[in-house]
Parts: structure tokens; sequence; C-alpha cells
């Protein structure tokens, strides 16, 4: 028996040849022809629709049972992604037959093969014989078969499309017109397959057309969104949106290198998992993005395996810390790149593994370069804007200063110009401005002005400041400026800078409600003297510089001169009222031993025609009293100049001053008379030094004078002698006392603690006395209380012993 039958598909002479037809009547043949060519019109028909491979397939499976009744069957085509074979459409065979054959590989020994390679139609008749020619057929269940025909399927061009199988019941065999409907079935199966094979190209290159003109919207897209991001973090979310989801990946960041150079700082993400873990990552070879910028190149990996493969370490140091972890991950890491100078990367990656695509690498690598562009175009802007607004600043500064000093200078009231220049510097060129000036004592710090954006809080500042005040050696800002003259810059404020400087609870919210983000505080001050401190504040985003520290510290030394200059001219206008006052009361003074003088000399000239030498002396006596008295103030007013001029000469000799001070009292004793007051002096231990005897009267006379003057004729005490290493002049009265706050003045020239209509004089007295005592390297003290009297303690340097 023959083992198998090759039969060429377009000639099927020798197939009706062994098997003969059936006897059947003319009628009968005549019918079932007509059927049967009606039934592959209607196949024809459905094969003209489109149809997948697999639906032809199908329906050829399916006239193969109808038509051919064979028992078993299988339509087998190329794989679209391989050179083996795929099942399309199989009947007759177990499920896991159906498995097992679900993918033939090109060069499996079966009998499709063996027609494809012979281009024919193989028969075979004898199973066993067949199952022996070929094992891979064994489990099949071809045994319970009959003969297995095996039709190769050609495209027009004669390129291999596939194949049909065929497999009779035992016994079963295909009549001749049999025959003619399986070639007729095989050829419109391989028209079929054919045209679905054109379709499937068709479908694939439209989809790719499409994908590509999608990639050109959203590149498009990208390109519009960065034209409108201004910033870096606008670029980043214009591209990480687009390039994710047009290549569907899960994850997108992109990461700049920190100005330091030495590690990549996350610039946006999309979804990224993590917080902080990816927030930087080191500038090395280690990870997929640090290698990318590394070498300037792509980085591509398809899946987890190859990731793990190249970056070993980084797989490492993830575990446990990447929710990616155990996911099947593929990444996209590109170095983003300007101009030779490396600027970061942007990375996508993928739930999945994932081919990268010729087309998607280069859509991916366009959308890092205009990335690139819109990073370095954010730069640029940032340059340009940072420039736009430094100029626009310093021109605010400048104005600023200029408008300031005018007010400055526009009047000599600082008091009322200060709160001027506090509006003036809110908003221009600060939130908060406040000027704070030292007390007379110089123990505090006054709050002159506080102009605050917020009039709230600017009113519970003052309100704050009347509670508490700010000594001078509190730890705050204004006060160590103050205190040192040094001007402070806080570009930004810490917070330990805010609970340091509060004095209370209240203070430290109040502090806080202000919201002082940077602050600088410089001294004012003018020739050498500090009177306060000059602080401004900015709330937002204003963060001072050198530039306003410069700017600030030309206020504060502008509101000093200011302030300077009024205080100078408030003093010069306070000397000329003392110094008119002292002339008017100069020349009433200086009238009232004149008029007597006058009177005494007319009386006198009378008195010359009919002498009576009584009356003569006791006239002469009152003239000269006066006289003397007019000479006294006239010897004052020429100690002040002398003095003044630095002309006063000590002529040195040794004295003791209990000798002094004797003499000066018995000279008194008619004055003491006078004044109806009694002198009582006491002489302590020799003192002795080298003074200027005449000074020292002088000073012992003013002192003694002023008790009489002072002391309502309650006896004076009067002691000079050595006390504890010096020379010691002690006056004591009981009268009309001095103020506590005059003790210190009444020590100027001019200075006087009671009123010329009740007490003459000059207030120059205890001036020359403090003057000369000085010049001999004395000390005058006086201790008193109002109404209680005065003692005045002069203190001078004994000689020393020989
Ligand atoms: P004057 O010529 O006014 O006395 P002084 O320089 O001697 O000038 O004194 C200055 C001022 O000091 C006086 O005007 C007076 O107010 C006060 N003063 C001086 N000595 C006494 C005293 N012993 N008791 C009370 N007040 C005195």
């Amino acid at each position: 028996m023959k083992r198998k039958n090759a039969v060429s598909p377009p000639d099927l002479e020798h197939a009706a040849e062994l098997h003969p037809p059936r006897e059947r009547s003319v009628v009968e043949l005549a019918q079932s022809s007509a059927d049967r060519a009606e039934r592959l019109l209607a196949i024809m028909m459905a094969l003209a629709e489109p149809m997948s491979a697999r639906e032809v397939a199908e329906l050829i499976a399916r006239e193969l049972q109808d038509e051919l009744g064979a028992a078993a069957g299988a339509v087998i085509a190329i794989a679209p992604e391989g050179p083996g074979f795929q099942l399309l459409s199989a009947f007759g065979f177990a499920p896991e037959i159906r498995e097992r054959f679900s993918h033939i590989p090109q060069d499996a020994h079966l009998p499709i093969n063996t027609a494809l390679g012979s281009r024919r139609i193989e028969v075979f008749d004898d199973v066993a014989e067949l199952v022996r020619e070929y094992p891979l057929l064994a489990p099949t269940n071809v045994r319970n078969h009959g003969t297995l025909v095996a039709v190769p399927l050609f495209a027009g061009d004669g390129e291999r499309l596939g194949g049909i199988s065929v497999q009779l019941n035992v016994g079963g065999h295909l009549e001749q017109d049999d025959w003619a409907v399986l070639r007729s079935l095989a050829n419109h199966c391989a028209l079929g397959l054919e045209r679905s094979r054109l379709l499937d190209a068709e479908k694939q290159a439209r989809a790719m057309l499409e994908r590509s003109a999608e990639r050109t919207r959203r590149l498009q897209s990208v390109t519009a969104h960065l034209s409108r991001a201004l910033t870096a973090h606008e670029v980043a979310d214009a591209i990480l949106e687009e390039s994710a989801t047009s290549v569907g990946a899960h994850t997108a960041a992109v990461w700049l290198i920190a100005p330091a150079g030495d590690r990549l700082v996350m610039l946006g993400s999309r979804n990224y998992p993590v917080g902080d873990y990816y927030r930087t990552l080191p500038l090395d070879t280690r990870s997929a993005a640090g290698d990318a910028v590394t070498r300037g190149e792509p980085v591509w990996l398809e899946n987890r395996a190859e990731y793990a493969a190249r970056y070993p370490t980084w797989e490492e140091r993830t575990r446990g810390r990447s929710s990616h972890e155990g996911v099947p991950l593929a990444i996209a890491c590109l170095p983003l790149v300007i101009e030779d100078r490396r600027l970061g990367v942007v990375a996508l990656s993928f739930l999945d593994d994932h081919k990268f695509e010729m087309d998607e690498r280069s859509f991916l690598s366009s959308i890092a370069q205009h990335c690139s562009q819109g990073l370095e175009r954010a730069r640029l802007y940032d340059v340009e804007r940072d420039a736009r607004r430094e100029a626009e600043a310093a021109r605010e500064r400048s104005s600023f200063l200029a408008d300031a000093s005018l007010v400055l200078s526009s009047s000599l009231d600082y008091e009322q110009m200060l709160p001027r220049i506090a509006g003036m510097a809110v908003p221009a060129v600060s939130d908060l401005c406040a000027v704070e000036l030292l007390n007379e004592a110089g123990t505090e710090l006054d709050l002159a002005t506080v102009a605050h954006a917020d009039r709230q809080v600017q009113e519970r500042m003052v309100e704050l400041r009347r509670r508490l005040p700010l000594r001078i050696d509190d730890p705050g800002v204004a006060a160590v400026v103050a205190r040192t003259g040094e001007a402070s810059l806080f570009s930004s404020i810490p917070e330990t800078l805010i609970v340091g400087a509060a004095q209370d609870e209240q203070h430290l919210a109040l502090m806080r409600e202000m919201r002082m983000r940077s602050l600088v505080a410089v001294p004012i001050a003018a020739r050498g003297q500090i009177f306060g401190t000059l602080t401004m504040a900015s709330l937002e985003d204003r963060h001072y510089g050198p530039a306003d520290l410069e700017m600030v510290t030309q206020l504060g030394l502008r509101t000093g001169m200011a302030i300077d200059n009024t205080r100078l001219y408030r003093q010069a206008v306070q000397a000329v009222n003392i110094r008119d006052e002292f002339l008017s009361i100069a020349g009433h003074e200086l009238r009232t031993p004149l008029t007597p003088i006058l009177l005494e000399s007319q009386i006198l000239s009378r008195l010359a025609q009919q002498p009576d030498i009584d009356k003569v002396r006791q006239r002469a006596d009152k003239l000269w009293r006066n006289a003397e008295r007019m000479g006294k103030l006239i010897d004052e007013l020429l100690d002040v100049s002398r003095i003044s001029g630095g002309r006063l000469h000590l002529h040195l000799q040794d004295c003791d001053l209990r000798d002094v001070v004797e003499d000066v009292i018995a000279r008194a004793s008619d004055e003491a008379v006078r004044a109806e007051t009694e002198i009582r002096l006491q002489l302590g231990d020799p003192a002795r030094g080298l003074w200027d005897r005449t000074r020292i009267e002088q000073v012992t006379s003013n002192l003694v004078g002023n008790a009489l003057k002072y002391g309502k004729g309650k006896p004076v005490d009067v002691f000079a002698g050595a006390r504890d290493g010096r020379a010691l002049l002690l006056v004591r009265d009981r009268g009309i006392g001095i103020a506590p706050e005059d003790q210190q003045r009444i020590f100027q020239r001019f200075e006087r603690a009671v009123s010329s209509r009740h007490f003459g004089g000059l207030g120059l007295g205890l001036w020359i006395v403090r003057q000369i005592v000085d010049a001999h390297g004395g000390a005058i003290t006086v201790e008193s209380r109002p109404g209680k009297g005065a003692e005045f303690a002069v203190r001078l340097p004994l000689a020393a012993l020989r």
C-alpha cells in the first residue's frame, strides 16, 4: 500500500482516481452539485466582507465539517509576530491538543510543513504509518481517524500563508467533487487570509499613523503649554502631564542638578510613589536617573530584571522603601541638556514591562529637549525678572531716601517729621517702620513713631509699648542696636529671634501676629551720639539684603542729623533766651547799687556845703558798700569771660584753709549783722595746701554770701579744717533749701532756682565757685532739702607733707 499520495492542488485528477466516485443517480449528483455551488457561492459572498484571519479560518473549518464531513480539521496561519504558525481554528480535537498546537514552530516536523515544502496537497492514507513518520502527532487522536489531507496555502506572490489539515473518518474518502470543494475552500481560505493580512497591515499602518499624529498633537500641546510656562515648576508641570499621558506612563518626575552640583533635587512629579525618599538622588551612575545625567544619554529599561542587573546597588538601597518594590517596572530616564550644559533628568516609569519602540524613544527624546529649553527659558526669565525687580527696588529705595531726606530737611521739629517718614516707608520700602528714641537718662527706648501695614497691629504695638517700656538692656534687636551702635540685618527672621525678644506672652503673640519675615535695624546717631534705633521689617516675600541695609543706614544717619540739628537748634534758642534773660537781670542787678550810689553822691555833695562829719561818714559808707557790690558784680562778669576764655590763672601759695576762712568770716560780719544772721565758725585740724588764696577767699565768701542770702536769717554754720585727708570747707544754712531736680543745675552758668524778683543775683556765683574748685583739683557738692536749708561742701587737696 502506498504510504502517501501527493496531489498537486490545481490538478486533482489523481486524487479522483484514488477515490473512485460512488454510484449515484445523475439527478442526485446534479442536485448536490447545484447545492454545493450555491453554498460555495454563499461562502465566497461571506468572504467578500472584510474578516479577520480567525473569522476566515472558522468559516472554512465549518465548511470542512459540513461540506466534506471531515472528522477533524484545522486551519493554521503564519503568526503575525513570529516565524511560526498559529492555530486559527480547529475541530474534532480535544482541548489539550488544541492547546498544544496553538503555536507551531516553522520547522516542526508535521504534514502541513511537508505540504508547504512540496507546495502540493499531501494525502496520508495509512494512519499507523503517518504516526510513525510524524511522531509529534502520536498523542493526538489521529489514530481514531482515517485519511489525512494537508493543504498548503500560499499568497498571490507565492509567500507562505499557512495551511489546512483535514482528517476523514475511518474508511471515509473524498469524492471527485469533494476535491473540487476542498480546492475551492483552500483557494478562498488563502484569499481570505491574505486579505485579512493586508487588512491587518493596513490597520497597523493606520494605527501607527494615528499614534504619530497623536504624538505630534501632544508635542504641539507641550509646546503650547510651555509657551505659557514661566517658572521651572510650570515647565515641569506642562512636561510631566503630557509626556506621562501620551506614553501611558504610571509616574513621571523631573529632577534638577542642585546649585552645588552634587545631587539631583526633584522639581516636580506626577503620581510619584513615596514622599521624601526620591526628593534628592545622588548624582552618580548608581541609579538610572543619576546615570542618565552623568553620562548625558537616555537610559531605557524595559523590565525590572534589566533594572536590577544594571543598578544592583540602587535596587538594594531602595529595598523596603520603594512602593514599586516587586512591581514589574520599566523606566525611561532622559537627560535634560542645553548647549552641553547638564540641567537634570526626566524619568517615566511603567507598572509593567514596556517595550520602548523607536518612535516612542524619539518622541520622549524630543519631549526632554522641549523640557530643557523650557527650563533654560525659565532660568533666563528668572534672571531677567530678578534684575528687573532689583532695579525697581533700587529705584524705590533711592526715591524714598530722596523724599525722606527732603522731609527731614524741611523742618526742625523731628517729633512731627518722624511719623511722616514712617508713613512714607510703609509701603514704599517696608511693611513695618518704627523709630525708637532713648530717653534723657538713656535707660529706656521710647517708641517715637510706628507704621504697620495693618492699622490694628500698629495700635496694639503702641499700646503694648505703653504697658511694657523697652529697657536699654533688653535682649531685643532695637535695644541691642541702640546699645552697640551696630546695625542688624536679618534676611529671614528665625523663630528664636522672636521668642528671645518677647517680653511676655502677649508680646510674643503680637510679634507672631506681625508676621515679620525680614528685618533691618540701624542706629540713629550723629556726631558719635546714639539717639535711638530705626527698624524696618517686611511681612511677606520681601527679603532685605545689603542694599536695603545701606538704604536704612543712610536714613538712620539722616534722621540722626535731623534730630541733632533740632536739639542743637533748641539748645541755641534756649541759650539765647537765657542770655537775654541774663542781660536783663544783669542790667537790673547793676542798676540796683547804682541808684543809691548816685543818690548818696548827690547827698554828699549837698552835705559838703554844711559838713556834718557823722552824716558824711554814714553816706560815704553807704556809697562805698554799693560801689563794692557793683564792683563784685562786675568782677563776676569779668570772671565769667575770663574763665570761659580759659584765662583763669591761679597764683598758688602755701596757706591754711582755716586762716582763709577766718579772714572771710571776719570781713562778712557787717553783712551778717545786716542780714541779722549769726555765723558760727568751727575750725578743725590744720589744712594746708598750695592754693590761690584770693580765689579760695572768693569761694568761701560766695558760699557764705549765699547762706546769708537764702538762709532766712537762721544761724549759719561754717567749718574749715582737714578731714579724711583733704581740706574741707562746710557752709550750712537752715534756709529755703534747693529742690533735688535743681541741685545739679545751679552749678551751671546763669542757672538759678529762685526768681529774680525775690532774690537778686546773676546765677553766676556757684558756677565760678565750681570752676575755681575744679581748677584746684577739688570738688564741690551740695546736700539739701527744700525748706530745710542747704549744706555746701568743698574738698581741696592738701599739700604733700614734707
Ligand atoms: P545767685 O547770684 O542767683 O545766688 P549762684 O550761682 O550763687 O547765683 O546761685 C545759683 C542759685 O542757686 C541761686 O539762684 C539759688 O536759687 C540757689 N542757691 C545757691 N545757694 C543756695 C542756698 N544756700 N540755699 C538755697 N538756694 C541756693
